[in-house]
C-alpha cells in the first residue's frame, strides 16, 4: 500500500537537502488525503522529487524524518536502526564496564526522532516523544528483545508524560515486555536504587554521569553544596573524591529521600553528608561563604522558545547567587540542561552573573552531554547538555 504524501512549498526543501529531521508545519503545501496522527508519509519537493520518509503529528513539527532514503519502513527496517545503535553502545564498552545504566536510544541522534530509551541493569524504559514512535512500541520492544536477549529482562513504556497532549491518546504506562521491579544500578562502581515507575523523567538523569564523575576530582577536602541534587550522585562522588562535607538540596521531598537512600547505599552512616528540601534560590540567599565547591544542576528553565528570556534570567541570577557566596578558590559546576538554551547564550547568562559578583572567574572545563547522548550533526538542536567547571579566584 503506497503511502500518503506530502508535498513541500517551494524552496523549503533545503533544510532536508541538509538532512535536517524535522519538517515545520509552515513548510507544507498539500497533503493527499486526510492524515491520522503518527501514520507515516513520503515527503516530495515542490517539483514533486523524493525528499524523505517520516512520521506525521499535528503541531509545529509536521514531520519527523525516519529516512532520507526511499526505503519501505518495515520491521527489518527498526531491526537494523536498533542494532546500528546497540552497536555503538557496545563499542563504548558499557557492556563489560562497572556501568550498567546508559541511553540505549538518544532520538536524533540516533536517527529515531521520538524516542528515548534508557538502560537499568536490564529494564529499557521506553519513552515516545512523537505519536508514531509510541504506535511502534510493541514491535521495538520485541526487536530489542531479538537483538539483546538475556541482558534484556523487560521494557517498561513512560510514555504518559511526554507524548502530546491534544493527540488524545490518553497513554497508560506499564510493562511492554516482561516484569520487573526497581533495581540498584552501578555507575562507575557507585550504587543508585532507580525507580521508573515512581522517578523523575525515565527514572535517573543519565546524562550528568561523566560531569558526576568529574566532580570527584575536584572535591577532595573541599565543603560541597550539591544543588538541584534528585538522586544524589553529585554528592557520593564528590565524597568519593574526600570531600570534607557535602549537602544535598532539591525542592522535592521525594527527591531528597532517594538521595539519602542512595547516600546510605555508598557511604553507610558517614557523617559528612546533609540533605535539605529546599528551593535553590531560597537557600542560596544566605549560604554564605559555606562551600569551596558548588554543583548547579538546574530542571530545564525553557521548555519552549517562548520562555527563553525569563529563563537566561534566572540562569544569571541563580549563578550570580552562587558566585557571589562562594568562598575565594572555590569551584562551580554549572548547567544548563534546556534544548532552547545555546551553549553561548548559557555561557553569556553565566558570565552576566560573575560580572555581577565582581568575581575574577576562569574557565577550567567545558562540559557536555555523554556519548551515548550522541549529537547528529545536522540537527544542532541535539546537544542541550552544557555546562562549565570555573574556577572562582
Ligand atoms: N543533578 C541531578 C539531576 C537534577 S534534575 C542528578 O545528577 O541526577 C533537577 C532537579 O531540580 C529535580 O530533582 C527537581 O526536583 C529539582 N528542582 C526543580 N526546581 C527546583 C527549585 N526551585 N529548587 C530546588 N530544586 C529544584
Amino acid at each position: 500500500m503506497s503511502l500518503p504524501i506530502i508535498t513541500l512549498k517551494a524552496g523549503k526543501e533545503q533544510s532536508l537537502n541538509r538532512f535536517h529531521p524535522w519538517i515545520f508545519s509552515g513548510a507544507v503545501n498539500y497533503i493527499s488525503r486526510e492524515l491520522e496522527e503518527g501514520e507515516l508519509v513520503r515527503v516530495v519537493s515542490s517539483k514533486d522529487e523524493f525528499l524523505a520518509i517520516g512520521h506525521f503529528q499535528i503541531g509545529s513539527i509536521a514531520v519527523r524524518v525516519l529516512s532520507f532514503e526511499d526505503t519501505v519502513i518495515d520491521r527489518n527496517f527498526w531491526k537494523k536502526k536498533l542494532a546500528v545503535a546497540l552497536e555503538l553502545r557496545r563499542s563504548l564498552g558499557f557492556h563489560e564496564s562497572q556501568t550498567n545504566v546508559f541511553r540505549l536510544i538518544h532520538g536524533e541522534g540516533d536517527g529515531l526522532p521520538g524516542l528515548i530509551v534508557d538502560f537499568y541493569n536490564g529494564t529499557a524504559v521506553y519513552q515516545a516523544h512523537s505519536v508514531g514512535m509510541y504506535l511502534v512500541r510493541h514491535e521495538l520492544a520485541e526487536l530489542f528483545k531479538e537483538l539483546m536477549g538475556d541482558q534484556l529482562v523487560a521494557v517498561y513504556d513512560k510514555s504518559d508524560k511526554t507524548l502530546p497532549f491534544k493527540a488524545n491518546i490518553q497513554p497508560e504506562n506499564g510493562y511492554l515486555l516482561g516484569q520487573s521491579e526497581p533495581c540498584i544500578v552501578q555507575e562507575y562502581g557507585l550504587s543508585y536504587r532507580v525507580d521508573w515507575v515512581e522517578g523523575q523523567k525515565t527514572g535517573f538523569f543519565i546524562d550528568q554521569r561523566e560531569n558526576r564523575k568529574l566532580v570527584e576530582q575536584f572535591s577532595k577536602g573541599r565543603d560541597v553544596l550539591n544543588m538541584f541534587c534528585y538522586s544524589g550522585g553529585f554528592s557520593f562522588f564528590a565524597m568519593q573524591g574526600g570531600a570534607q562535607k557535602v549537602h544535598s538540596v532539591d525542592a522535592s521531598a521525594k527527591a531528597i529521600e532517594l538521595t539519602r537512600q542512595n547516600v546510605a547505599l555508598n557511604f553507610k552512616d558517614d557523617q559528612r553528608h546533609e540533605a535539605y528540601v529546599a528551593d535553590a534560590f531560597d537557600f542560596m540567599r544566605d549560604m554564605k561563604d559555606r562551600y569551596d565547591l558548588v554543583i548547579l544542576d538546574p530542571p530545564a528553565f525553557a521548555k519552549h522558545r517562548g520562555a527563553l528570556r525569563q529563563a537566561l534570567q534566572a540562569y544569571k541570577r541563580l549563578n550570580a547567587k552562587a558566585f557571589e557566596q562562594i568562598r575565594p578558590g572555590g569551584i562551580l559546576f554549572t548547567f544548563s540542561c534546556s534544548q532552547v538554551v545555546s551553549k553561548d547564550q548559557f555561557r553569556e547568562a553565566v558570565f552576566s552573573g560573575a560580572a555581577i559578583s565582581g568575581r575574577k572567574v576562569r574557565i577550567l572545563h567545558q562540559l557536555h552531554q555523554p556519548a551515548d547522548h550522541p549529537i547528529n550533526i545536522y540537527h544542532p538542536e541535539g546537544e542541550y547538555l552544557k555546562g562549565l567547571v570555573l574556577y572562582v579566584d
